[in-house]
């Protein structure tokens, strides 16, 4: 058995849950307030706090975690990051009022106010700042205007947050977004790799499989040259029999959904007929 520790609530949630039920693990009835579960294919899931989930992972407490990256680095823990999930994605910057400059953010005395604290002092040290940092536990955006802090080290996704506030952005610190992590030795190989390697590569072949289409289209035969251009695939489009007399084949491919629009085109324009785009559950190499 293996156990998955999965953030009890926030904006991680339900994009984890999401996300193991598409892999074929069980999915849990709506508003579960459920601690623990048991999610089949020999998976356990422990719901917790996210930014609780590295130090869980570093303990033993759980073999593998969904958490935020941004998370992981604050924790100041060393994981293995297994899997990037993609959802979640967010940016931790540096904002300031009226943008600041660089060396006025590096003078002594000024002050950053950040859930952060950990990430913020690190990232100023390295530059030769050594701010006197004001932990808070969220809406550092609202420092500034008490006169708490002069910046704030804090996530954002589109920015409308910090400009609602009066603030802009100095600099990007870090890009986050989901990942499933481990610990080290797990990530190694030591322990248990073979349940892990099962648990990552069902995750992985949905994520992979989510900006890709399966595409289906009756061309005829004279033109299959033209189908293969417009139609590449992985190796190549697959080639079906239409019971027609031979003068129609059923070309099949995988297409990158950004490039569906373009692709049904070409195809039309070639005289392909009875076009299907659909989605991919799971994609493996
Ligand atoms: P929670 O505070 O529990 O909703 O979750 C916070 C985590 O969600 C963060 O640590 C990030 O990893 C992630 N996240 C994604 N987008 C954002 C955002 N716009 N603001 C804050 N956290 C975000």
């Amino acid at each position: 058995m293996i156990r998955i520790a999965i953030p009890n609530k926030g904006r991680l949630a339900d994009s984890t849950l999401e996300l193991l039920e598409q892999a074929g693990y069980r999915g849990l009835p709506q508003g579960s307030r459920a601690l623990h579960a048991d999610l089949g294919n020999e998976l356990q899931a422990v719901f917790v706090r996210a930014q609780d989930i590295p130090e869980f992972i570093d303990d033993g407490v759980a073999d593998l975690g969904v958490t935020g990256r941004d998370l992981v680095v604050e924790s100041g823990r060393t994981l293995c990051e297994l899997l990037d999930l993609g959802f979640g994605r967010c940016r931790l910057v540096l904002a300031a009022r009226g943008g600041g400059d660089a060396e006025w953010i590096l003078n002594e005395g000024a002050r950053v106010a950040t859930s952060f604290p950990r990430t913020a002092a690190r990232w100023f040290a390295e530059r030769g700042g050594a701010p006197t940092i004001v932990p808070v536990s969220g809406a550092a955006e609202i420092a500034p205007h008490l006169g708490v802090a002069d910046m704030i080290v804090d996530l954002v996704s589109t920015g409308s947050t910090l400009r609602l506030n009066g603030l802009s952005e100095v600099e990007t610190i870090l890009e986050s977004t989901a990942v499933l992590v481990s610990r080290v030795d797990v990530c190694a190989g030591a322990v248990r790799r073979e349940a892990i390697d099962e648990v990552v590569g069902a995750l992985e072949s949905v994520i992979r499989a989510q900006d890709k289409r399966y595409l289906m289209a009756n061309v005829r035969r004279d033109t299959l040259e033209q189908v293969k251009q417009i139609l590449p695939g992985i190796s190549g489009p697959t080639i079906v029999e239409v019971m027609d007399g031979g003068a129609h084949v059923a070309a099949h491919a995988v297409v990158d959904q950004r490039d569906v629009p373009r692709v049904v085109n070409a195809l039309k324009r070639i005289g392909a007929e009875g076009i299907l785009v659909t989605r991919i559950e799971r994609l493996l190499p």
